[in-house]
């Protein structure tokens, strides 16, 4: 079956499915038609399927509790979060340090139990950590803004660039607008953490023991999800039933197949299959 682009999909010989979540499975709590088709084909051919996601505002319990009422079959094994990356990279780069956290108390949590030592109050600390948080207010902003200010040497990273998140009526901003906020006051700019950096994807393949060849990212956003892929060096998929529009997927990165949405590319792997 062909795409978008009038490229021919070649995608039998894929085994691990990176899916991102937001506009290319569901849109907020409404799941995609085809998305239980396409995820039990997966699996009826001997693949897996792992949901990464830059958003940090809702801990892997969370998303599971989400999926698992959409119908969606799940495991804790099958989710990775920036949030779990934000841990990984916290515990090798920074062990034992002292991180201040602005995120929600989801994240928060999630950090203390992966051993992270989170500060919330303005102290000296060896980390700032800003995250996608949708309990935000200005008192947090203000908090985070003196320790940039007057701590010069810490080191600030945050979980996603994302500028906005996809809701039902439109969009609300996302950690990467957070972070503008924060530069415009501090004029410091974070090391982001999430896509489109590939390290997520690339923990991932190792962990379930995949290659590039034998993986797939499939995602509605050009600059974190298809980006990602890229610079993880693995096929990408763009679908339509998010945020980007057939002009954002040409200006690129360019992904390798372009797909209305899931129940396409459901369709492109039937017609593959045989
Ligand atoms: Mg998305």
């Amino acid at each position: 079956m062909k795409d978008y682009f009038g490229r021919e999909a070649h995608l039998s010989e894929k085994k691990l499915w990176l899916l991102d979540m937001d506009g290319t499975i569901y849109m907020e709590n409404r799941i995609f038609d085809g998305t239980l088709e396409f995820l039990s084909l997966i699996r009826a051919r001997g693949g897996r399927y792992v949901f990464i996601t830059n958003n940090s505002s809702k801990s892997v319990e969370d998303y599971l509790t989400k999926v698992r009422n959409m119908g969606i079959p799940a495991g804790e094994e099958d989710f990775f979060t920036s949030a779990q990356a934000a841990v990984q990279l916290l515990q090798s780069r920074f062990p034992g340090a002292r991180v201040y956290c602005q995120g929600t108390a989801s994240l928060v949590e999630e950090l203390r139990q992966g051993g992270i030592d989170v500060r919330l109050d303005v102290e000296p600390v060896d980390v700032v950590l800003t995250g996608f948080d949708l309990e935000l207010t200005s008192e947090k902003l203000r908090r985070t803004c003196q320790i940039l200010t007057e701590q010069k040497n810490v080191a600030y990273y945050a979980t996603n660039p994302d500028l906005v998140c996809p809701v039902s009526f439109g969009y609300v901003p996302d950690c990467g607008s957070m972070s503008v906020m924060i530069r415009n006051a501090t004029g410091r700019d974070p090391v982001f953490i999430g896509k489109p950096e590939p390290t997520m994807i690339r923990i991932v393949m190792d962990r379930f023991g995949y290659t590039p060849e034998q993986t797939v990212v499939v995602g509605d956003r050009v600059y974190t999800d298809i980006a990602a892929g890229v610079n993880a060096g693995v096929t990408t998929i763009g679908v339509l039933s998010g945020e980007a529009t057939v002009e954002d997927f040409k200006v690129g990165p360019c992904p390798s197949y372009l797909f209305s949405d899931i129940k396409e590319i459901l369709c492109a792997i039937q017609t593959t299959a045989s």
